[in-house]
């Protein structure tokens, strides 16, 4: 049974912050298709459309038939643990100071044999697994063997933490607690055992709708914060930055119309300034700091999630300006993702349809509740993925826009 982690102690401020370390991260082209998939959460691999061959390890042509019509398709994962061991030893600097390390093959259901991480409640083999891919800290496709059922603190796994960015015990800042959204996600952490929230609001010289039910969240701390003001971004970076374990960006400003509803900039400008150079100003503050936290044990920073919108991988004409700003904000947050990567913390994009909000009152139903969105970050969190499509919306123009581009871009239109 996994031991359920404990309240880690305050750091020692005397002792030296260990500089993070990473496991292999480079990949041949054909091998990211693992990645793109374990990214979104999915265990896919390569089948070939003429034979129906399933393959392991990522391929080029079939081993079976030589076809090259090889295409990613999700698996339940189920097979076998035939053989297992622990490294005690290891070159890489990373797994050195992580072992002993649990290593097994397993015998996929669907044919191939796999080289997989094993989790510590697993029976020693051979016994019944699921496999899953997982990003390791290096957010690369790593195959990662679980109990065939559920069991007690399972996430809580030494081994499967690594892949994960729990908030249970840690410090979480988010940076608007004024919108809905905000307020979901908020208590959502508060359920997942977070250890303490920061909750950012610009200004801090009045209250707003359910300023009072955050307050009475014992986890809750509300700080003045305001995305818009590089000093008020500098001023929490610098009072609470070296503390933050994950950072949740949920401020944004969102406006219905396009271009020819509504004349002048300034509504787009303001949408910038918040969606793009908010996002911006947060990430030179608070950036650095949680890059030089991420290997810190239990104390470690881990997260960073950016709060998008599907209409960042296609414009909205409804909503034109905002959906712009958010294909900036996306641009940026792969940036961050890039830069951030040396130390291990994962940067989570989150694209959901349109929220049942105020700003969303003229589109159709089916629309995404604030606190499905807050649910959906929570367990991106502890599934430790990347890319977060909440929703049936979401979902859909996903499908749509990663079949053909083109097509979505004229639905839109329409
Ligand atoms: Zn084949």
């Amino acid at each position: 049974m996994t031991e359920p982690i404990k309240r880690p102690k305050r750091k020692n401020p005397v002792l030296r912050t260990r500089l993070p370390t990473l496991p292999p991260g480079t990949r041949a082209r054909v091998t990211l298709g693992l990645t793109e998939a374990a990214a979104r959460g999915i265990f896919a691999l390569q089948v070939c459309r003429d034979c129906g061959t399933v393959q392991y390890p990522p391929r080029e042509a079939c081993h079976n038939c030589l076809s090259d019509r090889l295409v990613w398709t999700p698996q339940d994962g189920r097979g076998e643990l035939i053989s297992e061991t622990r490294i005690r030893h290891a070159l890489e600097l990373y797994f050195r100071e992580r072992t002993p390390w649990r290593l097994g093959v397993v015998k996929l259901d669907v044919g191939p044999i796999v080289v997989v991480q094993v989790h510590g409640d697993i029976p020693p083999a051979p016994t019944r697994v699921r496999v899953q891919a997982c990003l390791d800290k290096s957010d690369q496709a790593a195959l990662f063997a679980l109990p065939e059922k559920d069991t007690p603190h399972m996430a809580e796994d030494r081994q499967l933490r690594e892949m994960t960015c729990d908030p249970k015990f840690r410090k979480v800042l988010v940076t608007d607690g004024k919108t809905q959204i905000g307020q979901a996600v908020v208590r959502a952490l508060a359920e997942a055992g977070a250890d303490l929230i920061w909750v950012g609001y610009a200004e801090p010289w009045k209250k707003f709708a359910g300023f009072d039910e955050l307050e009475k969240i014992p986890q809750v701390t509300l700080v003045p914060l305001d995305l818009t003001d590089a000093r008020s971004v500098k001023e929490l970076s610098g009072e609470i930055g070296a503390k933050v374990d994950i950072l949740i960006n949920t401020a944004e400003l969102h406006r219905a119309y396009g271009i020819g509803a509504r004349y002048g900039t300034d509504v787009a400008k303001a949408e910038m300034e918040i969606n793009y150079f908010g996002l911006l100003r947060l990430a030179q503050e608070f950036g650095p700091v949680m890059r030089s936290r991420g290997a810190d044990g239990l104390n470690s920073a881990v997260a960073w999630v950016n709060l998008l919108s599907i209409f960042a991988l296609s414009n909205y004409p409804q909503q034109g300006t905002f959906s712009a700003s958010k294909a900036a904000a996306q641009s940026l947050a792969q940036c961050l993702r890039a830069e951030m990567r040396a130390s291990g913390v994962r940067v989570i994009n989150v694209y959901p349809g349109p929220v049942d909000d105020e700003w969303n009152q003229l589109i159709l139903p089916p629309k995404l509740a604030p606190s499905a969105l807050a649910n959906a970050i929570v367990k991106a969190l502890k599934d430790g993925v990347e890319d977060v499509y909440p929703g049936d919306v979401a979902q859909d123009w996903l499908a749509r826009w990663r079949d053909n581009p083109k097509a979505l871009e004229r639905e839109l239109a329409g």
